[in-house]
């Protein structure tokens, strides 16, 4: 699925590292920058990088006019309520993905460059690699295993229930 070209940018902060590599895995932009910063600090990336700032917390959601606070306590809840306020189309594939680990951009790469670094089962079987742009990291279907396409549809669901 393509997005478009003003797709929100997001950075999470230090509770929701989960939210973020869930929304880069549904092809968004999204910061996260651990524990590490303090909250003004937070705020000020944010504005600087045009981003959404979401959080868990109230003082931090009351800083700006681009700032979420996210409510729910589960996963598929929080991402439904992001999704939701954005008006983001559900998870259906991970087409669009990012890297999960460091929010980089995902190229497709032959069977042939990625040879020395997957066990030789997935060299054989896997139908596509794609390389992360910034950690280097490959990917291939089922990396993520089922447990993926398990939380897009539970996401979808509560999506279609909050309508
Ligand atoms: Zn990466």
């Amino acid at each position: 699925m393509n997005k478009p070209a003003t797709s929100p940018r997001f950075l999470c902060d230090a509770m929701l590292g989960s939210l973020a590599r869930w929304l880069r895995l549904c092809g968004y932009d999204c910061l996260y920058l651990g524990t590490e910063p303090e909250d003004a600090e937070l705020a000020r990336i944010a504005e600087n990088e045009g981003r959404w700032l979401l959080t868990r917390d109230h003082e931090l959601a009351a800083v700006g006019p681009k700032t979420q606070m996210v409510r729910s306590g589960t996963l598929e809840a929080q991402l439904a309520e992001v999704l939701d306020r954005h008006e983001l189309p559900p998870p259906e594939d991970l087409e669009a993905a990012r890297c999960s680990d460091c929010n980089g951009i995902l190229e497709d790469v032959s069977p042939d460059q990625v040879a020395a670094e997957v066990p030789p089962y997935v060299l054989e079987t896997a139908e596509r690699f794609r390389r992360c742009g910034g950690c280097r990291r490959i990917y291939w279907p089922g990396t993520h295993g089922e447990q993926i396409h398990i939380r897009f549809a539970r996401v979808r669901h509560t999506m279609a229930r909050t309508e």
